[in-house]
Order: C-alpha cells, then sequence, then structure tokens
C-alpha cells in the first residue's frame, strides 16, 4: 500500500509587545526568575485582569495581512487544566469565538507555488517555566519561573493540508518571516518566542478521508518539525504495514535520540472545561481599527520578492533569499541604489555577505560592512582601481573590521596594477624563467596561455589588471616569435 502523509501544524506566535497580555509586567526575555510578576500573573484571588490594548492591535495585524476574516466580537474563555507552571489553575485563551477566521499563507510546495489555509488565529496567554535541576527524569530539584506567565501570544492554526515534513517546513519559514516583516513577532526559536506543534497522519495514496493522527507539541526549531514528521510517517507507515492500528496521542520528538516517544493517550487527554472567563468582557473590534490597520501594513516577502523581480530584473532565487528578511531587502536596495548593477550586487549579497553572516550565525544588522561599503567596493572594481579578486579580500577586511573600501586599499597598497612597462617587466620574467612552457606554446599548445597569466597573477599577488595582462602576453609572445 502505497501512504500519503496529511499534517496541520499549530504555531504559538510571542507578540511584540513590551508588557503583558493582562497586566504591566515586562515581557523581557532574560530577566531574574520571577522578577517580572504580579499579582495578576501570579494568579493571587481577588485580582482582575485588563486587556492590553497593543496586543489586539498585533494580533488584528497578523490575521489582516494573513486574509485572515476578522471576528467583530471574539471572547476569552478559561482553559482549565492542572499544572506546576500555571498558577490561575487555567489558562485565558479564546476558544469558541476566536479572533479571526480563515486565511492562508503562500507556500513553495512540492508541485509549485500553493496556498495553505488556516482555521483560525486566537489570542491567548503563556503559561511559566519548570526549571529543573539535573535532569527532567531524575530531578533533584525543581524550580517554578512565571516570568512567561501572561506573556502574550497568538495561535495561528492550520487545515490538514501540508503533504510532506518539506512542505511544512518551508510553511513554517514563511510564516515566520511574514511576522518579522509585520513586526508582530520576533521569531526568535532558540528563546521560545515562535513555537510549533505538529499533526500528522497517514492515509492511501488517492483517499479522501482522515487517518488516525498523532501530535508532536512544542518543537523549537525548524529542523525538529522536519525530523520529526519524517520519522513519525515513517512510524506510522510501518504501524500499519505490521496490522496494527495508529492510535491517537501526543508525542515527544526525542532531540539526543531522534526518535518521537508516547507522552500521552487520547484516554489520558485533558477535558478542559472551557466556559468563557466571566472577568473579561468580550472584544469587539469596530471594522474602522480594521482598515486603518489594513492601511498601514508594510510591503510583505511575496510582493516585495515580485517586486525585486521586476524591478531589478533578478532572477527568481535571488529575490527569494533577498527578501527572506526586511532587513536583508533593506540593505540590497540601499547598496544598488548607490551601484545601480542589481544581480552584480546581489551576488556580492547572496555568496560573500550572507556566506559570512551564516558562519558567525550573524543577522545583517550585525553587519560591519555598511551597503555603503559594499557598494564603494564594487565602484573600485567597476573603474578598475582594483581586479574582483582583490575584492574579495577587501571585502573581507571590510567585514573584520567595518573600515571603508578606500582606506583598505590605500593602506594595503592593493592598487591594481594597469601600468604596462611595470606589467611588461613581470611577463618578461616569467616568459623568461619558462623556456620549456613557451616552447609547447609555440608548438601549437594554446593551453599555456592560462598558465602564463597565472603566473603574472601569482608574481603580482593578484594585483595585476587581467585584461591588461591577456592582451600584453598575447603581444609579446606574437612578437618574439
Ligand atoms: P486540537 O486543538 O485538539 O489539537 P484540532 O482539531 O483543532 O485539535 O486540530 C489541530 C491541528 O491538527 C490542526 O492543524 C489540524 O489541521 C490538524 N489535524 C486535525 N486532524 C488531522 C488529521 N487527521 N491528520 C493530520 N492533521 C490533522
Ligand atoms: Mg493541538
Ligand atoms: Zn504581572
Amino acid at each position: 500500500m502505497e501512504y500519503e502523509a496529511v499534517i496541520g501544524l499549530e504555531i504559538h506566535a510571542q507578540l511584540l509587545t513590551e508588557s503583558k497580555i493582562f497586566c504591566g509586567c515586562s515581557t523581557q526575555f532574560g530577566a531574574e526568575p520571577n522578577e517580572n510578576t504580579c499579582p495578576v500573573c501570579t494568579g493571587m484571588p481577588g485580582v482582575l485582569p485588563v486587556l492590553n490594548r497593543r496586543v489586539v492591535e498585533l494580533a488584528l495585524r497578523t490575521a489582516v495581512a494573513l486574509k485572515g476574516e476578522i471576528a467583530p466580537r471574539s471572547v476569552f474563555a478559561r482553559k482549565n487544566y492542572f499544572y506546576p507552571d500555571l498558577p490561575k489553575g487555567y489558562q485565558i485563551s479564546q476558544f469558541e469565538a476566536p479572533l479571526s477566521l480563515g486565511g492562508y499563507v503562500e507556500i513553495e510546495g512540492d508541485g509549485g507555488t500553493r496556498r495553505v489555509c488556516l482555521t483560525r488565529i486566537h489570542l491567548e496567554e503563556d503559561a511559566g517555566k519548570l526549571v529543573y535541576e539535573g535532569t527532567m527524569e531524575k530531578a533533584d530539584a525543581g524550580y517554578v519561573d512565571l516570568n512567561r506567565t501572561g506573556v502574550p501570544l497568538i495561535e495561528i492554526v492550520t487545515e490538514p493540508e501540508l503533504r510532506s515534513p518539506e512542505e511544512a517546513a518551508a510553511f513554517l519559514r514563511k510564516l515566520r518571516s511574514i511576522l518579522r516583516y509585520l513586526e508582530v513577532c520576533d521569531g526568535n526559536m532558540e528563546q521560545g518566542s515562535l513555537r510549533c506543534d505538529a499533526n500528522v497522519s497517514i492515509r492511501p495514496v488517492g483517499s479522501e478521508g482522515l487517518g488516525v493522527r498523532t501530535e508532536m507539541k512544542n518543537m523549537n526549531s525548524f529542523r525538529f518539525v522536519e525530523h520529526a514528521l519524517e520519522y513519525e510517517i515513517q512510524r506510522q507507515i510501518a504501524t500499519l504495514d505490521d496490522g496494527e492500528k495508529i492510535i491517537q496521542e501526543t508525542r515527544l520528538w526525542d532531540t539526543s535520540k531522534n526518535v518521537t516517544m508516547s507522552m500521552r493517550s487520547k484516554e489520558e487527554a485533558h477535558d478542559y472545561r472551557y466556559f468563557p472567563d466571566p472577568d473579561l468582557v468580550p472584544v469587539e473590534i469596530d471594522s474602522t481599527w480594521v482598515e486603518e490597520i489594513r492601511g498601514n501594513l508594510p510591503e510583505l516577502p511575496d510582493e516585495k520578492e515580485n517586486r525585486f523581480v521586476e524591478a531589478y530584473e533578478l532572477p527568481i532565487e535571488d529575490a527569494r533569499t533577498l527578501t527572506a528578511t526586511a532587513e536583508l531587502a533593506d540593505y540590497f536596495e540601499k547598496a544598488v541604489a548607490r551601484f545601480p548593477q542589481a544581480k552584480k550586487v546581489s551576488n556580492w549579497i547572496l555568496t560573500e555577505l550572507l556566506r559570512e553572516l551564516n558562519r558567525d550565525e550573524r543577522e545583517i544588522g550585525g553587519c560591519a560592512v555598511t551597503p555603503e561599503h559594499l557598494s564603494g567596493m564594487l565602484a573600485m572594481i567597476e573603474d578598475g582601481s582594483i581586479s574582483g579578486k582583490i575584492g574579495k579580500q577587501v571585502f573581507e577586511e571590510m567585514y573584520r573590521t567595518g573600515k571603508e573600501p578606500q582606506a583598505i586599499v590605500k593602506e594595503k597598497g592593493w592598487v591594481q596594477i594597469q601600468d604596462s612597462s611595470e606589467l611588461a617587466g613581470v611577463i618578461d620574467h616569467v616568459l623568461v624563467s619558462h623556456p620549456d612552457e613557451v616552447s609547447k606554446y609555440r608548438a601549437g599548445k594554446e593551453k599555456v596561455f592560462g598558465f602564463f597569466v597565472g603566473q603574472v597573477m601569482k608574481a603580482t599577488r593578484g594585483q595585476a589588471n587581467p585584461k591588461r595582462v591577456n592582451e600584453l602576453l598575447r603581444e609579446k609572445l606574437q612578437s618574439d616569435n
């Protein structure tokens, strides 16, 4: 039997507010344990939550950008369960009446560009964190840190429409890019600002219904999501092939063993006893606010990508990488404004610049080479002051020191040698030192020419103008014939 995978994702994104969703405590990451807490977010008796308007605004921004249908009235509910990181004994979350229904994200899927539909987007508060001394399984002590409690989240739920682990990863990358463009979430997965639950089932290829699904919770890296799904799909296929049944359950992805493990089955699943939170009024959103937000949306990744292809005549692959973040796209546009050869600028960014940044795990914001420096260096190559090869060295210096290209070239004495008499001297020396190669060339072995060029470039430490070297070498080899 041939199977296909069916995947649906639930993504939690932390909204970029300074204070929490129902109190004035800071959302700052990295504070001392329990530093950012108050009676409201620690669930003391008698306190009342007050909704942070900015939270609603950022959630609306996201929902409008993702083409969701905004509910004029949405309701907060209490999701009841017991866990030491949840002091109130319930989490405030939207359940029956979410902020937004529908919408979609366009991805490059297995069969080209396609839309992945969203089920809903809703608001909720985060829970706290348990910290163990020793390992989680064999802890000597456990502590509760409530700094995260009450941090604002949106949950974005997709329809079961993704067909492979690669598509799931493509979806997450695209969504992360959009959230960052919108400045609603920093997308930092290591710090937990973006987390993903992945649901997966399999079914015979060509069938319509849905199989029994398993869910893997709280993964904080695209790679984990992809690997966990790959593993889980194979496990489900093997289970069915053995004539056994898939059990609906929550499984954990073990990042050290690269396997999924059962955490709890449906029978043990919680009954959350949802009911509307009596302490909070419904969220009412008037259409003028929505229209105002719609009018102020920034250019999003897909729009920017299309514009880059059209306005700068870039290949789609270049445009896609350059528009992955708004910062990188801005960098490119600033450099092109000063050195208007888009493809050359793109090549340098996509090869040299991104290679260095990736190696150092740095973002473009922390890059010492400004767009002005890059365009200045390209202008020097263009007017012949330096060779392309020296350009790479200048680039490395700029990256290391943050200095201007002109200053580096001057300091290092890297100006390109164009002067014919100076080059002629070097060429003579090369030819005299390699009599065997000269005779081979004269006997008709044209390929040796490249060897001579190489030798001249080596003797000038890459500073000779290659075009001049070619011309002079040809003259020399012909005239002495
Ligand atoms: P819950 O809130 O209990 O996790 P939902 O029914 O809201 O359950 O579904 C959560 C996610 O699981 C959604 O992204 C949905 O697309 C996905 N999903 C639901 N059924 C299946 C299935 N049979 N196979 C794969 N994914 C599924
Ligand atoms: Mg779920
Ligand atoms: Zn608080």
